[in-house]
């Protein structure tokens, strides 16, 4: 196991601020949050803990910018976020090393998700031509009847520590296009990476007071964003506990959502799988960012007549995988985003002890000097209605259940509050389609891992959601529908009316 060098410890703290009205700015209050790289514990920056004062001063600048930005043709709005993703493209290497130091995933993901985030602004810029209305025939003579997308207004974005980039992007590229202002507000643990894209934006040229950037606490800043007049939308990911909250304050402006929350990913082998490949993509679905994904495999159903052999194999690929310093080349599990997270999932390891469930694998911290850092951990014989198979573990950790029929399968998947991501290995058509059809999950990857694309609609069943984002399906919630009815009768008037007149 590798430890994080020590010119990675040294790496010197930094103090960011809040963007409000085109302006780098202090927080109204004195307190500040900092930023703690979770490889080596040191803090690496601070940031100013927002306060409701920062957020209405976000919410009215970009009240104040929406006007006129929703002026601008989509295709100008577009040629931003063209800019915006070709400075992501050409800061790739500093924004995957501001990733890894802030939240601890191996450097070749956080290239990755920063390559997603440059295609979510490209990707919702094509939809420049194509936000459409309808027009329709009316009832009545001389008359037409028009739908138009319009922009709702002011955008809330909130964001969690998991993917740090790409989830700013995400909400960002369609709330722009379709002619709303943002006011992005990045988890505490991980509001770096946010900060970069919101200055490559401001270099992009964007109109002041369309992008603003406000830091701090979900209870303050973010309630304040979640229950203001002035929030035409709320977009979130986290968890389902803060969406129920956000759901709630929403409700003081009756304000729309977007909700992407919790999951409880099954993932389901069957015996007539390639189990090779099998193993291979439960191996990524588990372990991927240290477990710490909103579509991680949580919890393995196991064709009991494969299971020995698949688990055996399981547990020698987990225990190959190298663990250690995330900025070094090779190593494929970082640390957990923070102490907290690691309590929770060595919780579960020993709620599963306390269960009688076997640990076959892990369960202990790796003897690192510093780090949050947890052994990928297996637990065999674990039983449906337990904490472990029930509620969100982020972390990598892996309950295995066994399952004597596919349905029985598909049954104990559904079987969940959840009902984000799932997997199915299967080469037996009628399962496939069984699975399309019946496992009621936003998400199934039939013979395949994630993550989701661009033009899937990512959206969850249950406490997993609400909304969706991505596709354009996505697109369509950042507008608001307007009806237009219109007379064009050289001598108007509907028959209708003509008793009262
Ligand atoms: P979290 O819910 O603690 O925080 C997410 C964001 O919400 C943060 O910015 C936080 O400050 C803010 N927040 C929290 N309470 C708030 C409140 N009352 N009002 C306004 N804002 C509030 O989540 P997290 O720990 O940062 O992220 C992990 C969670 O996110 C996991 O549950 C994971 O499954 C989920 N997630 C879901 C998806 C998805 O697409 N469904 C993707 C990634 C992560």
């Amino acid at each position: 196991m590798e430890e994080p060098s020590s010119v990675f410890i040294m790496a010197s703290s930094r103090s960011e601020k809040m963007f409000i009205d085109g302006d780098w700015v202090d927080g109204s209050g004195e307190e500040t949050i900092d930023v703690v790289n979770p490889a080596t514990e040191e803090v690496m920056a601070s940031v100013p803990k927002g306060t409701r004062e920062d957020a209405k001063r976000a919410l009215d600048s970009a009240a104040r910018a929406q006007k006129e930005w929703a002026e601008i043709p989509p295709l100008k709005r577009a040629s931003f976020m063209q800019r915006i993703a070709q400075l992501i493209r050409e800061n790739r290497e500093e924004l995957a090393s501001v990733l890894t130091s802030e939240q601890g995933k191996p450097l070749f993901e956080s290239r990755a998700e920063v390559d997603g985030s440059a295609a979510h602004f490209e990707y919702f810029a094509e939809f420049a031509r194509r936000i459409e209305g309808d027009v329709l025939p009316s009832d009545n003579p001389g008359q037409t009847i028009m739908i138009l997308r319009l922009p709702i207004g002011v955008v809330a974005a909130i964001t969690p520590w998991n993917f740090p980039s790409a989830m700013v992007a995400r909400k960002l590229a369609p709330a722009l296009i379709t002619g709303n202002s943002v006011v992005v507000k990045p988890s505490s643990n991980t509001p770096l990476s946010a900060i970069e894209i919101v200055k490559l934006a401001e270099r992009s040229g964007i109109p002041k007071g369309v992008v603003n950037l406000v830091t701090g606490d979900g209870s303050e800043a973010g309630d304040e964003l979640c229950g203001n007049k002035k929030t035409g939308l709320v977009t979130m990911t986290g968890s389902t506990e803060a969406g129920r909250k956000i759901m709630q304050r929403a409700s003081n402006q009756v304000g729309k959502l977007i909700l992407e929350l919790g999951g409880k990913a099954p993932f389901i082998v069957w015996r007539d799988a390639d189990m090779d490949w099998a193993l291979k993509c439960a191996v990524w679905a588990r372990y991927w960012n240290c477990g710490q994904t909103c579509i991680s495999s949580e919890r393995l159903y196991l064709d009991e007549s494969i299971k020995a052999k698949f688990l055996g194999k399981f547990v020698e690929m987990s225990k190959n995988l190298r663990l250690g310093d995330p900025k070094a080349e090779g190593t494929d599990l970082g640390p957990m985003v923070s102490k907290k997270e690691r309590e929770t999932s060595e919780g579960f390891i020993e709620l599963a002890r306390g269960e009688g469930s076997k640990i076959i694998l892990g369960g202990s911290t790796p003897p690192m000097r510093r780090g949050w850092y947890l052994e990928p951990t297996v637990i065999d014989g674990v039983h449906q209605e337990s904490p472990l198979v029930q509620k969100e573990i982020f972390g990598p950790v892996v309950p295995v259940l066994e399952v004597e029929s596919f349905d029985r399968a598909i049954e104990l998947a559904n079987d969940s509050d959840y009902g984000l991501a799932s997997y199915v290995f299967t080469k037996d058509n009628n399962n496939v389609m069984k699975a399309m059809h019946r496992i009621r999950f936003g998400e199934t990857y039939i013979n395949q891992v994630g993550p989701e694309q661009l033009q899937g609609a990512h959206t969850g069943f249950r406490m997993s959601g609400v909304g969706a984002e991505g596709s354009r399906h996505g697109l369509e919630l950042y507008t608001q529908l307007k009806t237009c009815y219109i007379d064009w009768n050289d001598r108007p008037g509907l028959p209708y009316l003509f008793p009262y007149s």
